[in-house]
């Protein structure tokens, strides 16, 4: 028999607590999806994983189960910070959630405020690392996420030799976005008394940073899909950090995410007007125009409905997307923005709307229903990102049978067979990085739209792929037991 692991994951956001972005989700699903999974010999022992995230303002009210577990002191230059920690049994999940004066502000999760945010994040992860000591619950593996989490793998590896509760603890620091250095959170890091990796193999200007202290420190680097671990290693991609990581090459490796079927899926999803499943697409065709009808445009089946749903970030591409509306002349379009971010893109997408008022729309929001129903009533999804570690919303779409058209980078060429392959395809990719870019890849893929028996073919075959963490969970199980047994 081997012994059954345990697992801490932690991240700074997890569904259905909070959730921004794809960490959300990932945290979200992967846990329970581990946590099910059977153990099948030494190499895929049994996992005891628990969640731990903070606890912002508003979680308690909308799950009133969550109950107080314990106070621990957190180790800081004005002195020690009580942190109290609480939990809950989320379907079987153990998840500690953790509170204290720098989580209590009630702005948004990712406050793009470094003082604010690094204190915040370097807290919870010294805090979340004092529960586990007070709890007498010892980590095999520490699984932390983006630079949020970071402070606690480098807390780890600084205190491992001298601190016998962590001594036998692997760490894991998995990437899911690399450009989020936590850039300017040095002061807190200070004073929480994580020092600078001086004379150590980081580039200078990066030994002060909590994700590259993060790589330094952690036993295994991860990212969210193989494709990304590759393009990590590039100078286009690696945020200043690639000639550092090619040179770490054997601690790096990529899991591709999953999502979880029974929350993505079109048959039982409570959001849609009507639910449907790859049998019956006809049922589809009333969710477009439900959709239609929801953002005021004219019901036509035969308009092409582009959609996206999206952070508005530079990263995604939005600005590409604005581009090349204008340049769809000649084709019968619809397009929705869903999303929230950065001042300008909102801005240029609602003077889209104003000028194209009949095929346009642009909701700058977040809403979890509507984008559940633009995936379910558009005929495309727009995910042209200029870089993306993994990307969930294509294989939302595919699940719902939106076809995707996307950039041929990182997780989106990993998981998204181009049309030109056609047997196994469930999509259009492009390489290029503007507009017109886009324009040319929506108009080979209305041209195969026009043709609906070829279209549904596409539809059916993503609606078809398996997204779930089934494959990737292994993958993880397998990782977790190498990592114990070799520490
Ligand atoms: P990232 O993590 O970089 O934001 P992903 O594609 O991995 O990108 O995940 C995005 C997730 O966030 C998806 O579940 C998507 O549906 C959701 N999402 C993004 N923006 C919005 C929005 N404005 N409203 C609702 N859901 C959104």
């Amino acid at each position: 028999m081997s012994k059954t692991l345990r697992v801490l994951y932690m991240a700074a956001e997890a569904d259905p607590f909070v959730k921004v972005g794809g960490l959300g989700d990932v945290a979200g699903s992967l846990p329970g999806a581990l946590r099910r999974l059977p153990a099948a010999g030494q190499s895929h022992p049994d996992v005891d994983i628990r969640l731990i995230l903070p606890l912002y303002p508003g979680i308690r009210d909308r799950f009133p189960a969550i109950e107080p577990l314990a106070q621990v002191a957190v180790s800081h230059a004005s002195g020690p910070m009580i942190a109290e920690a609480f939990q809950l049994d989320l379907d079987g999940l153990i998840v500690y959630l953790i509170a204290g004066p720098p989580i209590s502000d009630e702005g948004p999760v990712y406050s793009g405020d470094p003082i604010i945010d690094g204190n915040k994040f370097i807290f919870f992860s010294l805090a979340s690392l004092e529960l586990m000591r007070h709890l007498k619950w010892r980590p095999d593996i520490l699984h932390a996420n983006d630079w949020h989490t970071a402070p606690a793998v480098y807390w780890i590896h600084t205190n491992k030799r001298k601190d016998a509760f962590f001594s036998k603890t692997a760490t894991i620091l998995q990437v899911h976005n690399l450009p989020y250095l936590g850039q300017d959170t040095q002061d807190a890091m200070g004073a929480f008394g994580l020092v600078p990796a001086r004379g150590s193999t980081l580039p200078h200007w990066a030994q002060h940073l909590p994700l590259p202290l993060g790589l330094l420190a952690a036993d295994r680097i991860l990212t969210v899909s193989p494709g990304y671990a590759e393009e990590m290693l590039t100078p286009e991609f690696g945020s200043g950090l690639d000639e550092y990581l090619r040179s770490q090459r054997s601690r790096i490796g990529g899991i591709l995410n999953g999502i979880e079927p029974s929350d993505w899926d079109p048959a039982t999803d409570q959001d849609l007007y009507e639910k449907y499943s790859a049998k019956d697409l006809t049922r589809r065709l009333e969710n477009k125009h439900a959709l239609q009808a929801e953002l005021g445009l004219a019901l036509d089946q035969n308009a092409f409905l582009l959609g996206m749903v999206t952070r508005m970030v530079h990263q995604k591409g939005v600005d590409m997307v604005l581009e090349a509306i204008p340049l769809l002349n000649g084709l019968n379009w619809h397009c929705v923005i869903l999303g929230t971010g950065e001042r300008p893109l909102e801005a240029a997408s609602r003077r889209l709307q104003e000028q194209f008022p009949d095929r346009m729309r642009a909701e700058i929001r977040y809403d979890g229903a509507l984008s559940r129903r633009i995936y379910a009533g558009s005929d495309a999804l727009l995910i042209p990102s200029r870089y993306e570690p993994c990307g969930l919303t294509q294989m939302i779409a595919m699940r719902y049978g939106s076809v995707p058209i996307a950039r041929a980078t990182g997780g989106l060429r990993d998981t998204i067979p181009d049309y030109s392959v056609q047997k196994d395809s469930t999509g259009f990719l492009f390489d290029g990085d503007d507009g017109a870019a886009v324009a040319e890849a929506v108009r080979r893929a209305a041209q195969v739209f026009g043709d609906k028996r070829r279209w549904r073919a596409l539809q059916r075959r993503g609606m078809k792929k398996d997204f779930s963490w089934d494959h990737s969970a292994r993958r993880y199980q397998e990782l977790y037991a190498a990592l114990a047994e070799t520490n």
